[in-house]
């Protein structure tokens, strides 16, 4: 079997991908609402929040954009934290639906510091939210959320979190940190196919919808939570198959309890990046905001990553990620979230010991 080690999809456990392949039922009948109330309650527990919690029909970015268009008006004041590609797209999104966005870029490969926030917020009062990429997929690095959280909190702004690549395998206690409007994707920890989006939504994030003037039909917090409520339903046709699927690894997941999956992962991210060093080769990130989902690796002594990732993906049946936007051709990456364990790592370094010299690395020895 292919050894996927992209940062999503992720490969998915048989009992998730029996789940996919049920015959069809009644999205408006008795059975799927009843899977819709305990996907949402399960999701509740894993998140830690009391806060509403919604299932959109989409990727990780239509959520994104969902919550953009549920939070802000034309005009808005919005600070983005950047610390890469997922943290642009996310002003992107915000600057095409007509926000003012003031974006707060930091070097690639290194976390957000918390005092350039806090300077921000100081010079412009009228800030009405911060948005912050909790794992930055594309460089591998893991933003201290929490102090970011803290940092915050006495401005008391709409706190928008991009957490599609982190909560579910690296700790966010959604309450605990303030977090009004948490976004995430199926397809990254939860260990299903690509389809769903997930919300969280607090009080704040419900003020700020109230307020919201950009248009917005599908993407409707507001009919989500009518439809929840109705019984467990979404207001249109959703990925039905991807729900029974989340609803398993759901299961999965709660069985092997949060706090042991964020520790797996921690023991992973670690493995990898120690099996990576003593190669000889270079992480892409800050080691101190290294992240235990995905390891990003720099192209260093004469490693061509893209020459890497064929060789990785021709003989040795593993698939690795490559860098995107300006990383591109500069970087390689292993992702390590959602089903996974040493084995499958051990495989990646394993392979990576041949591999790495036919891919032109005269490093390490
Ligand atoms: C994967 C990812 C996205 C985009 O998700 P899609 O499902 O591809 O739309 C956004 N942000 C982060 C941090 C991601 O890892």
């Amino acid at each position: 079997m292919t050894n996927l080690r992209i940062p999503g999809p992720t490969p998915c456990p048989p009992e998730v991908l029996a789940a996919m392949g049920r015959q069809m039922i009644n999205h408006r009948g008795g059975e799927f609402q009843k899977t819709v109330l305990s996907v949402t309650d399960k999701l509740k527990k894993l998140f830690l929040t009391q806060n509403d919690v919604f299932l959109l029909t989409s990727s990780g970015t239509g959520g994104l954009e969902a919550a953009i268009v549920n939070s802000f008006s034309p005009g808005d004041k919005v600070l983005a934290v950047s610390i890469g590609v997922f943290g642009d797209r996310l002003a992107n999104i915000a600057k095409t639906f007509g926000a003012d966005v003031t974006t707060l870029k930091f070097e690639w490969g290194k976390a957000a510091n918390t005092s350039a926030i806090k300077t921000a917020l100081d010079k412009d009062p009228s800030i009405k939210a911060v948005m912050v990429t909790h794992n930055e997929t594309s460089t591998g690095v893991t933003n201290d959320l929490k102090a970011i959280s803290e940092t915050i909190k006495p401005y008391d702004k709409l706190f928008v979190v991009d957490a599609i690549s982190s909560i579910g395998s690296i700790a966010l206690p959604v309450d605990e940190w303030g977090v009004d409007v948490m976004i995430t994707g199926a397809q990254k920890s939860w260990m299903v196919p690509p389809g769903i989006a997930m919300v969280a939504l607090s009080e704040k994030a419900w003020k700020a919808n109230a307020a919201a003037k950009i248009p917005r039909f599908y993407w409707d917090f507001a009919k989500s939570k009518k439809y929840l409520a109705n019984g467990g339903q979404t207001p249109w046709t959703p990925a039905v198959s991807v729900i029974l699927a989340l609803d398993v690894s759901l299961n999965m997941m709660l069985n092997e309890g949060l706090d042991n999956i964020i520790a797996r992962h921690i023991k992973l991210g670690k493995m990898t990046r120690e099996g990576i060093k003593s190669f000889g080769l270079k992480l892409f990130a800050d080691e101190a905001y290294a992240s235990n989902t995905v390891t990003a690796v720099l192209g260093s002594d004469g490693l061509d990553p893209k020459t890497l990732n064929k060789i990785m993906r021709e003989e040795y049946d593993i698939v690795l990620s490559g860098g995107q936007m300006d990383l591109d051709g500069k970087i390689f990456r292993i992702g390590h979230l959602g089903w996974v364990n040493e084995k499958d790592i051990e495989a990646v370094l394993g392979a990576l010991k041949y591999a790495l010299p036919k891919a032109g690395f005269t490093g390490g020895k």
